[in-house]
């Protein structure tokens, strides 16, 4: 992996080559990956840099024997430490090295846009807690006390760092505290939160940033020459800024165009029965088959959906409070948008968001879905109806 191919701002990237150039990397750094960030990709090219024979101002050469084995993450100073766990394959004693091949191909066919839930997908460990474990950092001790392969660093990656099994924490302490001039450790977590104290003291924070929708829709565009500018724009901004979830919104596309048209059938009465207009029983037939496909969608659709009301009811917060630069809304909602904004008044919206919330909590909680979405309906209805 080399940096150029890293899905991370230029001249952050640049900013770390530089540091290696000049031989300032800091010996573990603890990498804070924003979802879906190309951070195991950003970690690899970093490795990769140290290593390489003939190093540029900008990038590792990419041809050397070096940079050609961590193309295939088969360097034998790249250590890589994943959460693993007993599968049907390893039946006890589970560590990183004994699931290295499922690993780097995992890793290799994504293109390095990887998440934990696809990487236990990957495992079928049978919803048991995979861990980075003692083991792990057991085979971490034994290399840092052996020589290089190749004479040049070793690299070790440690992802998704916040699964660390605690009883394992004090021999990664312990190797952290005692490094070689020539080891370069990087953990990598998307959720410091739930990483021990001592280990994040013991790193350099390395924040990557968020990436822009702008460089995430020109990513997509190369990656799906089929996408429209303004498709691709809009699905960056519903990523807000993560490429997993960018790939999956392309995926499922579709979904999102039938949401918005229920959305709307569903507004379109509430608006109508508010208002009594002429009509209404029509329109009130198909929200209600409206909501009785959504029931029947299952419930993560149920929450997609509320979860769209709340975005489409902000997003009239914002453009009828003259924060129009704040919004976040693609061109297909921008016009379902305009439909209702004059309408629903800033007082209303926030009763409104609360009935939202409110039937969002109740289907996380198991609720009969057709009893929430028929009182939200009614409740909608009776907060438009109220004066403003
Ligand atoms: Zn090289």
């Amino acid at each position: 992996m080399q940096f150029k191919d890293v899905l991370v701002d230029a001249a952050f990237k640049q900013k770390l080559v530089d540091l290696a150039r000049e031989g300032r990397s800091a010996h573990a750094q603890f990498f804070l990956a924003q979802p879906g960030s190309h951070a195991l990709a950003l970690a690899v090219a970093l490795g990769q840099y140290l290593c390489c024979e003939n190093p540029g101002e900008h990038d590792s050469c990419g041809e050397c024997p070096s940079c050609k084995q961590f193309a295939k993450l088969s360097h034998p100073d790249l250590h890589l430490y994943f959460p693993n766990c007993t599968t049907k394959s390893v039946k006890k004693d589970p560590e990183s090295s004994l699931f290295i091949k499922e690993f780097r191909d995992y890793v290799l066919q994504n293109d390095f846009h990887v998440d934990i839930n696809g990487w236990l997908n990957i495992l079928e460990g049978e919803n048991k807690q995979a861990s980075i474990n003692s083991r792990d950092c057991s085979d971490i001790l034994h290399h840092n006390n052996t020589q290089s392969h190749q004479d040049g660093c070793k690299v070790y990656i440690l992802w998704c760092v916040d699964r660390l099994y605690h009883s394992a924490a004090p021999k990664l302490l312990k190797t952290l505290e005692e490094p070689e001039s020539n080891s370069v450790f990087i953990l990598i977590s998307e959720e410091p939160d739930k990483i021990l104290n001592t280990i994040l003291s013991r790193t350099q924070l390395v924040k990557i940033p968020r990436l822009t929708d702008a460089d995430l829709s020109e990513k997509l565009q190369q990656t799906y020459p089929d996408l429209s500018p303004d498709e691709a724009s809009d699905i960056a901004i519903l990523a807000d800024g993560n490429y997993n979830k960018a790939m999956h919104i392309v995926t499922d596309n579709e979904d999102q165009r039938v949401l918005l048209q229920q959305f709307e059938v569903v507004f379109d009465s509430v608006t109508a029965m508010a208002q009594r207009k002429p009509l209404v029983s029509v329109q009130y037939e198909q929200a209600q088959t409206a909501l009785a496909e959504v029931v029947a969608a299952g419930r993560e659709y149920q929450k997609q959906y509320l979860q769209l009301m709340l975005r489409m009811l902000r997003n009239i917060l914002m453009m009828n409070s003259n924060n129009s630069g704040l919004l976040k809304v693609t061109h297909q909602e921008q016009s379902v948008l305009d439909k209702y904004r004059g309408f629903i008044h800033l007082k209303q919206i926030s009763v409104m968001t609360d009935l939202c919330n409110e039937a969002l909590y109740h289907i996380t909680r198991n609720g009969n879905s057709s009893l929430i979405f028929t009182d939200l309906y009614f409740k909608l209805v009776n907060s438009l109806e109220q004066p403003r």
